[in-house]
């Protein structure tokens, strides 16, 4: 991750770019290594997405103890914080009349959507609430709220933002599959095959 975000991303990407006089935070670049690296952003992204498989057109398969042995060797104390709930992933993988882990009693909360990069928030800590356009909003970091509530507004620096940087349209999931019935919303996504059966069964 280190050489990734610093070497290919920073020094030959990001840092390039200054001579065309763009502003580089470098701050956020240490702070996008901080949150994969010591927020452990990566593995709750991979847990809420695996979580939600029945409305994914994929699915992340149960893990074995190579698997766990791999995670708790690239990230020191990974086991103790997810590996019991990948246990009862794998566990719920198999067909025996259950249903998906996605409502199955887990212990996982399920999080509030980021309004500007549709990601979750994820990381209790970074999370920022606010009232904007006269809608409470939640953020899945202060960049992510600035984005929406200060740089992607009509007009950023006196100049108009154009329509492709307004975040107008439908938003989140959430919000528009909101007391929609589970087949209905498999049904919306295009997640039905010509046989009747969804992508995924
Ligand atoms: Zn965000």
């Amino acid at each position: 991750w280190h050489r990734w975000i610093y070497d290919d991303y920073y020094r030959s990407y990001l840092v390039p770019l200054e001579k065309y006089r763009l502003v580089i935070p470098h701050d956020l670049v240490e702070e996008s290594w901080n949150r994969i690296w010591n927020k452990g952003y990566v593995h709750e992204v991979a847990q809420f997405f695996a979580t939600g498989w029945p409305v994914n057109y994929w699915r992340i398969d149960g893990m074995d103890d190579t698997d766990f042995e791999w995670f708790e060797h690239k990230y020191p104390g990974w086991y103790d914080k997810y590996g019991k709930w990948w246990e009862r992933y794998g566990e719920l993988s198999k067909r025996n009349g259950h249903g998906p882990i996605t409502f199955a009693d887990a212990n996982y909360e399920y999080p509030h959507r980021c309004w500007s990069c549709m990601v979750p928030c994820l990381i209790r800590e970074d999370m920022v609430v606010d009232e904007v356009d006269g809608q409470v909003r939640t953020y899945c970091s202060e960049t992510c709220h600035w984005t929406d509530a200060v740089a992607f507004r009509p007009q950023y620096e006196g100049r108009p933002t154009p329509a492709m940087g307004q975040l107008t349209g439908k938003r989140e999931w959430e919000t528009l599959y909101h007391d929609m019935d589970l087949a209905e919303i498999v049904q919306d996504l295009g997640y039905v095959r010509d046989d009747g059966k969804t992508l995924i069964a």
